[in-house]
């Protein structure tokens, strides 16, 4: 039976002037709206008590499992606003199968399909007027996620879960908006080992990337590149993006999907627009040190990173130890940015959808 999440309203939402004085400039990840979905798992009992409530404090118990031993799962979506005002989300059966699998590999509970848009669709109604308007790259973005949420320190997967969903306006990831960023290749940490975590979406992959994350900030490069955990050989995936390389005919590369790269959404349809396009992608085993030695060349002549957030964010260089590789002239190449468009175009409702990837609300 699927789950039915009934709004209890908010008491003292946020005014249409504080609502504007975010929405102007909502930057990532920093303001949450006024509500947000629940559901409460348990072993015997399975999903029940789905509601979407005010957003604010929750209360957790010190030996909750979640603190201990990071059994969590989490998703990224958006929902965009189109010229119409009616409000759009992107693949979001994508999100919630992804979510399926994430959990399984973490031995969490697994939220149907239909109960995870449900919930999104349930939070984004309630809280429409958070949808950013305008045909710019700002959005709702959405962050579903369960967690253990059992008082217990034994070392098994937990009894109780809890499943939220929330939203924050936002605006483009990057600070500097579509200027290419510089990427720091880690030779020194992996983010995820085959066999372990890697193609879920749990947070205890984003603690594991973080001093990688901070070795990138202390070299002056906002993101980082991962290499396997196994060699440090191979091309991975950014912190947060996937990546991929074009080459001077043309023709996309990207690193296959080894077990330890998350498959991302915004992946898999770059992937599907360029066969659309009579184009036939590449998804193999890529060498650094060959990559490096290509871009050196000018045989790669546009690298990119894809993922919700960013969509599509150009690689000026790669930076390794004190060399760097400039990636074409530095500036977003041509493919990249057609690429980008394409994909803004079909999330704002700009072009014709011919997937059938957008969902109304
Ligand atoms: N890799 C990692 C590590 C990510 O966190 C993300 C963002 N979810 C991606 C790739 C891109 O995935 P998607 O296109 O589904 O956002």
């Amino acid at each position: 039976m699927s789950l039915s999440f009934d709004v209890h309203p908010h008491p003292s939402p946020a005014s249409a002037e504080e609502r504007a004085v975010v929405l102007a400039a909502p930057g990532f990840g920093q303001h949450f709206t006024d509500h947000m979905a629940v559901a409460t798992w348990t072993v015997e009992g399975g999903w029940s008590d789905a509601k979407v409530v005010p957003y604010g404090v929750e209360q957790f118990a010190p030996a909750s499992a979640v603190f201990h031993y990071a059994q969590e799962v989490f998703e990224g979506l958006k929902a965009y606003r189109h010229a119409d005002d009616s409000v759009w989300l992107f693949r979001p059966e994508a999100n919630a199968q992804r979510m399926i699998d994430s959990a399984e590999r973490l031995a969490l509970p697994p939220l149907p399909v239909e109960d995870f848009i449900a919930s999104i669709e349930a939070v984004v109604k309630a809280d429409a007027a958070w949808v950013p308007t305008g045909g710019g790259e700002d959005s709702l973005y959405i962050r579903p996620f369960t967690i253990a949420h059992e008082d217990f320190l034994g070392v098994r997967a937990a009894h109780t879960a809890r499943y939220y969903c929330i939203a924050s306006p936002s605006g483009p990831y990057f600070s500097s908006g579509v200027e290419p960023v510089d990427f720091w290749v880690s030779r020194r940490f992996t983010r995820a080992a085959a066999g372990g975590t890697g193609s879920a979406k749990c947070g205890g992959n984003y603690a594991a990337s973080l001093a990688g994350q901070e070795e990138a900030y202390a070299h002056g490069c906002p993101q980082v590149l991962f290499l396997d955990a196994a060699e440090f050989r191979y091309v991975e995936e950014f912190g947060g993006m996937n990546c991929f390389f074009v080459t001077g005919d043309g023709q996309l590369h990207t690193p296959a999907l080894s077990g330890s790269i998350l498959p991302g959404v915004t992946r898999r349809s770059i992937l599907e627009l360029a066969r659309d396009k009579g184009l036939e992608p590449v998804e193999e085993r890529i060498e650094v040190d060959d990559m490096l030695a290509r871009i050196r060349s000018g045989e790669i002549v546009e690298a990119f990173a894809c993922g919700t957030a960013a969509v599509v964010a150009s690689v000026r260089a790669f930076k390794d130890g004190d060399e760097e590789y400039v990636v074409g002239d530095g500036t977003s190449g041509p493919h990249s940015m057609e690429i980008r468009k394409t994909l803004l175009d079909i999330q704002y409702g700009r072009i014709e959808d011919t997937h059938g990837w957008m969902h109304k609300v």
